[in-house]
């Protein structure tokens, strides 16, 4: 929705909303909030409410703490599981310095500085994502267990399927805060979830990804069970992505799609394949932030491994679905939805722009089984492999200055450090797996 200021002190006023959560993101992709009262409406729509960022994982200094929030009108809604009587509702905003600059270190900053970029050459870009999650028992304190509550698999029903009530509500309540809820259904793997909303802009659809997965996990909850993004929670059996949909519009039309071309797709859809494809690498500590995204990424759980394009089949990295018009779009399966999406979708639409403006060819579609390609095979393809571990994916981060200027200098800097010390943390453990191995044969 487009509100006006006036609009939204008269709704607050007439719902009898009491509190209103000042919400942001932190440059790990973690939603953060302040409550204020609504006494406090006025001066919030003036932008004057101040924080202190030096407690927000990779924002500011102790020295220079002081941040401010400028709620974006456009996200202003009321939670519907919240009390009726004396409401709460909520702003996403920008984060912003003392001097009234946009604050470097603002995930959303990020974004919306690609998303100008596009603009000046014409394009819109446009994103829907397709969230998984798994639902778990939750143990007599309340603590998350990796305990499925059911053994459903791919498109099954009630009553194999015992998440359809949690997933009912969250469709419902997603419903009632304005998303367009497509399709959802039991994924895979056991007590694996996914829902898909309708692709929006990509400022919006940042902002949805991030308010679905608070939904989630909060009706969840309602319903005695968490609810995790983690992307590989049990070894064995399908992780949870987060693949994104994207397309350029140019002038209201897709600007990916031409009718003339033998797969329909225009050169501007070859050149943003080419785009992602030469990036995808320094991208990865990105679409894939944790030591356990890389857990996904292996063969035989249809999640890619190879940096490959198809029309047909879903192995590779990416696919184009087959609907065209205005519904013809690349699909990345690579993301998966622990990671930040402002700066996902950042890096994305500055990859796919690289190859639009430098006129990058992708490889030849690979319409076969990636998995089923010999070493040589794939070498003589160019299809290559995307990084194995985060240390790997944080080097070819490192090493882009694509990424670099995408990210911006604060957010990279802040997010290398804060990755490289994950990576340390968990190499210095000794993990159960090594025990199970070593210790009895050494
Ligand atoms: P899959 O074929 O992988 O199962 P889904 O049908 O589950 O894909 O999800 C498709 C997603 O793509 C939805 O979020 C849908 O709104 C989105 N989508 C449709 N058209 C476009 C477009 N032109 N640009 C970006 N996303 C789109
Ligand atoms: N769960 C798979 C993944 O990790 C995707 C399954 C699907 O194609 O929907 O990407
Ligand atoms: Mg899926
Ligand atoms: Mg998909």
């Amino acid at each position: 929705m487009n509100y006006t200021k006036e609009q939204i002190i008269q709704i607050v006023k007439e719902n009898n909303v009491k509190f209103i959560r000042l919400q942001f993101t932190d440059i790990l992709g973690n939603l953060k909030n302040v409550a204020i009262t609504a006494s406090q409406l006025e001066k919030a729509l003036d932008n004057k409410c101040m924080f202190d960022g030096s407690s927000i994982e990779g924002f500011v200094r102790i020295e220079e703490s002081d941040m401010y929030l400028r709620p974006d009108l456009d996200t202003f809604v009321i939670f519907p599981w919240r009390p009726q009587d004396g409401k709460v509702a909520r702003f996403i905003c920008d984060v912003y310095t003392p001097d009234g600059k946009p604050f470097e270190g603002c995930p959303r900053y990020a974004l919306k500085k690609v998303l100008k970029e596009a603009a000046d050459l014409g394009y819109s870009f446009n994103v829907g994502p397709e969230c998984e999650f798994f639902l778990f028992v939750t143990d007599e304190k309340g603590k998350p267990t990796t305990i499925t509550q059911d053994d459903a698999g791919y498109f099954d029903l009630a009553p194999i399927d015992l998440g359809e009530n949690a997933r009912r509500d969250i469709c419902l309540t997603l419903e009632n805060m304005g998303f367009e809820i497509e399709a959802s259904h039991h994924e895979v793997a056991r007590g694996q979830h996914e829902i898909d909303f309708k692709y929006a802009d990509a400022l919006k659809a940042a902002d949805n990804i991030n308010t679905f997965k608070m939904v989630v996990k909060i009706v969840a909850q309602k319903h005695g069970l968490h609810a995790t993004f983690m992307p590989k929670p049990i070894a064995g059996i399908n992780g949870s992505g987060m693949h994104t949909n994207m397309s350029l519009f140019k002038d209201g039309k897709n600007a990916f799609y031409d009718e003339k071309d033998a797969l329909q797709l225009s050169q501007t859809a070859y050149n943003y394949i080419g785009g992602l494809i030469k990036n995808m690498r320094s991208m990865a500590a990105v679409t894939n932030p944790l030591v356990n995204s890389y857990k996904r990424l292996v063969p035989g759980y249809e999640a890619p491994v190879n940096i490959a394009w198809s029309c047909h089949n879903r192995s590779p990295l990416i696919r184009i679905p087959a609907a065209r018009g205005a519904s013809t779009r690349v699909e990345l399966r690579s993301p998966d939805p622990s990671s930040n999406p402002y700066l996902v979708l950042a890096a994305c639409l500055a990859a796919g722009l690289d190859g639009v403006k430098n006129k990058i060819k992708p490889p030849k579609p690979v319409e076969q089984n990636v998995f089923k390609m010999t070493k040589e095979e794939k070498a003589k393809a160019g299809v290559g492999d995307l990084p194995s571990e985060l240390n790997e994916a944080l080097t070819e981060l490192q090493n882009s200055a694509l990424m670099k200027n995408t990210l911006g200098e604060h957010i990279f800097e802040n997010y290398l450090e804060a990755k490289r010390e994950e990576w340390f943390e968990y190499i210095t453990k000794v993990h159960q797996w090594e025990l199970d191995e070593y210790l009895s044969v050494y």
